[in-house]
């Protein structure tokens, strides 16, 4: 299981759809990082999206993949998409109370082969729970492939994982922040957009 296209490919896509920014960011974390990837800006841009979610079905594109599932909100459009590209049906997981579930009469076939798929993974939180609860709903979690693991670690997402390129971007403790010390203006990506703080 290796994918077709090049994590200098990936990281091309990145860059074209504004995705990857520069700068100097604090993370949700806490911490400070000069760079941030903000996965809208990829999933606003059909075209761009579609071809990372192509080189995410080629990888499965054998193995007999019945459905693609993904977490609310990027996951919805990725699953869509990858779906698509496979010929099969997708399902979104959303969090009720801090867990993701799925919703909207989303049933699975006892055993039925689910790939699970996400943008970007920091944590790897998200898509480790759409594999628990496609396992709780009765079916097999077969797989799982991320776009961009920035997580700076190996998946471990309770399922065999992909991802199409691995980011390693380094972050600071506030106190020990180059960029702070330098009295570059700090920003905060969110839901509510990259705000200046
Ligand atoms: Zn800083």
């Amino acid at each position: 299981m290796k994918p077709q296209i090049s994590p200098a490919r990936v990281e091309e896509l990145l860059k074209k759809s504004g995705a990857y920014l520069d700068g100097h960011f604090e993370l949700r974390s806490g911490k400070h990082s000069g760079h941030y990837v903000e996965k809208f800006r990829l999933l606003e841009k059909p075209d761009i999206a579609a071809e990372l979610c192509a080189a995410i079905a080629d990888v499965f594109r054998n193995q007999g993949i019945q459905r693609v599932a993904g977490p609310a909100l990027g996951g919805v459009v990725i699953a869509y998409e990858v779906a698509r590209s496979l010929g099969v049906t997708c399902a979104f997981a959303e969090r009720v109370e801090d867990k993701l579930t799925f919703r909207r009469g989303f049933e699975f076939a006892p055993g039925e082969k689910v790939l699970v798929v996400e943008d970007i993974v920091t944590t790897g939180g998200s898509a480790r729970q759409v594999v628990q609860a496609v396992r709780e709903a009765g079916a097999d979690p077969v797989g799982a492939a991320i776009m961009v693991n920035r997580s700076g670690k190996p998946l471990d997402l309770g399922a065999p994982a992909i991802a199409l390129m691995d980011l390693d971007i380094p972050t600071f403790d506030p106190d020990h922040c180059p960029l702070c010390a330098d009295g570059i203006p700090i920003y905060m990506p969110g839901s509510k957009g990259t705000e200046k703080k």
